[in-house]
């Protein structure tokens, strides 16, 4: 993939850039130390966090491909940039949630921390204009953003998402709490795993003192933020 050059800039996000290459198969992804919450009202930057949401996402990747979920992961170039397939990105969040945290426990008055019965899966319209709302999977086929037949793959791929996710991550005395993902179209239509998989987008507690190793400790003034990047980087590269 070495042929593949960084041509211009075609999208540039909260968190990431997003780059053409000279091939329309590939995009090139950077990712920033910015950091943003409360769909952008609150801005600030967490230092280093772009090289480690770069390669954390990444090994998440790797070890979801060779679990056999199909991801837009191509090759790291760099500290901070990774070629990865050119995908549409199906404007959904898809969210699982093992443990009731965040807004789930606002919107149903459960104190944080609660354990669901159930991993449950939910989905938000990717659309700040509208503060990314709820929205169901009869919604989501009534409206065009997907497919039935894609909510299926998609609902699939979320749950062994989180199967995957829950067992490594317990492995290194972390709790899942929840996270989010995205599913990118391939241009004949497959669904793939796209964006990425680091703490501004998971919620992680240490299994033992329930300390929060994630962007709620920006969200939330908490301090320590760049250490709880730190923290996960580490225990993941010990494994
Ligand atoms: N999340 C995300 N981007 C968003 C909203 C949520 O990555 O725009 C992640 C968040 O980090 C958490 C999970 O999705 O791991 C559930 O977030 P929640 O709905 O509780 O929202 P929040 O409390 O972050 O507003």
């Amino acid at each position: 993939m070495n042929d593949v050059k960084k041509l211009n800039q075609i999208y540039e996000g909260k968190a990431k850039k997003v780059f053409a290459t000279s091939s329309p198969d590939y995009f090139i992804v950077e990712y920033k130390d910015d950091a943003t919450a409360f769909n952008g009202l609150k801005h600030g930057t967490i230092t280093g966090k772009g090289i480690i949401n770069n390669k954390m996402s990444n090994a998440m990747f790797a070890l979801l491909e060779s679990k056999g979920v199909k991801t837009h992961f191509v090759e790291q170039l760099s500290d901070r940039e990774t070629l990865v397939r050119a995908v549409k990105i199906v404007p959904l969040e898809i969210i699982i949630r093992n443990v009731a945290a965040g807004s789930f426990s606002k919107r149903y008055g459960v104190e944080e921390g609660r354990e669901l019965k159930c991993p449950t899966l939910e989905f938000s319209l990717k659309d700040d204009a509208l503060n990314d709302p709820l929205i169901n999977d009869s919604h989501i086929i009534a409206l065009g953003v997907a497919t039935e037949q894609e909510l299926a793959q998609i609902r699939e791929m979320a749950y062994k998402v989180n199967e995957v996710l829950k067992e490594f991550f317990a492995g290194i005395g972390v709790k899942l709490i929840d996270f989010k993902i995205e599913a990118g179209r391939l241009p004949d239509g497959e669904i793939i795993l796209a964006d990425e998989i680091s703490p501004d987008t998971c919620r992680f507690w240490d299994a033992k003192t329930n300390e929060k190793l994630d962007k709620d400790r920006f969200r939330r003034d908490m301090g320590g933020v760049e250490e709880a990047y730190q923290e996960i980087f580490s225990r993941i590269n010990k494994k």
